[in-house]
């Protein structure tokens, strides 16, 4: 049994255990103070890649025993991993973020579990999360769908699946695929409002939004640097209304400025906002 190094709070040894730690996304600052004090304390830290994970030990000043892991590695060094949470610490990190999130660990913790050893989760940073509280998108029901397939086929099958979701969409990407897996978003699912976020808790941090067809052919001839997340908005709604239009942007017009009024009364009809806010534009006059 391993003792956190806590100044202070009183000290409590930690319960034997796999705890999967979340870690930075680029902002080294972001780390948890329960983070430190658990790799501080671990016995063994499985790291996807020790010399990621070695930078970030020489920056909390840790020297720790690191063993490589990821979810195709064979039985016996994940049973060893499992033996060592039997009686001791064992923390799991990724290169970055939250590990399991399109990162390795499930079959770590899944064995961990089928075994009756004690996995606790040591929370953190994720690239989906923080996009999606940034991203000005509907939060309230999201499905968080990894990494698009590259092959343009797959893709399309792939996006073709999420058409009828309604939620927010939330995909990783890289930079030389953007283009196309926009492109492609567009084509399977129509115009709806999205967002690019790269580079999240980095120095050229920018999230950009507008419709996917903005946003394609802002990317088409772009290659992006940095990391990316993609963020797509749920479906419209589908309009209800039928009766006069004109009768309905006139009362809207009363209310709202030509651009609002039109945006609102396309949306309820069902109809072009552009085609609509010509005509608010003309009953104005
Ligand atoms: N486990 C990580 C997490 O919790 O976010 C994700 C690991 S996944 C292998 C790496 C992908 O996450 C990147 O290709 C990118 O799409 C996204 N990502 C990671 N860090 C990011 C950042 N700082 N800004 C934007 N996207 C990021």
């Amino acid at each position: 049994m391993s003792t956190p190094d806590q100044k202070n709070q009183p000290v409590k040894a930690l319960e034997s255990g796999l705890y999967i730690v979340a870690t930075p996304i680029g902002n080294l600052a972001d780390i948890s103070k329960r983070a430190c004090d658990i790799l501080a304390a671990a016995d063994i830290i499985a790291v996807e890649d020790s010399r990621v994970t070695g930078k970030l030990l020489n920056h909390l000043g840790l020297k720790k025993r690191m063993v490589r892991y990821n979810d195709h590695a064979k039985v016996s060094d994940r049973d060893q991993l499992l033996d060592a949470a039997r009686g001791g610490v064992v923390a799991l990190v990724s290169d970055a973020g939250t590990p399991l999130i399109s990162d390795p660990g499930y079959k770590l913790v899944y064995a961990a579990r089928d075994a009756g050893i004690e996995v606790f989760g040591i929370p953190g940073p994720s690239a989906a999360i923080t996009a999606l509280s940034i991203s000005g998108l509907p939060t309230d029901r999201f499905l968080f769908s990894g990494f698009l397939p590259s092959k343009q086929k797959a893709r399309a099958e792939a996006i073709s699946e999420l058409a009828a979701v309604k939620a927010t969409l939330v995909f990783y990407e890289s930079g030389p695929r953007l283009g196309a897996a926009l492109a492609a978003l567009e084509a399977g699912l129509g115009e709806r409002e999205a967002a690019v976020a790269r580079e999240l808790t980095k120095k050229f941090e920018k999230v950009l939004t507008g419709s996917l067809s903005e946003l394609a052919a802002r990317y088409a001839d772009e290659t992006p640097k940095g990391e990316i997340v993609l963020l797509v908005g749920p479906p419209a709604e589908a309009p209800t209304e039928t009766g006069d239009v004109d009768v309905a942007l006139a009362e809207a017009l009363t209310r709202l400025p030509a651009s609002k009024a039109a945006g609102e009364v396309a949306k309820r009809f069902g109809l072009d906002r552009k085609e609509l806010y010509d005509r608010a534009s003309q009953m104005k006059k």
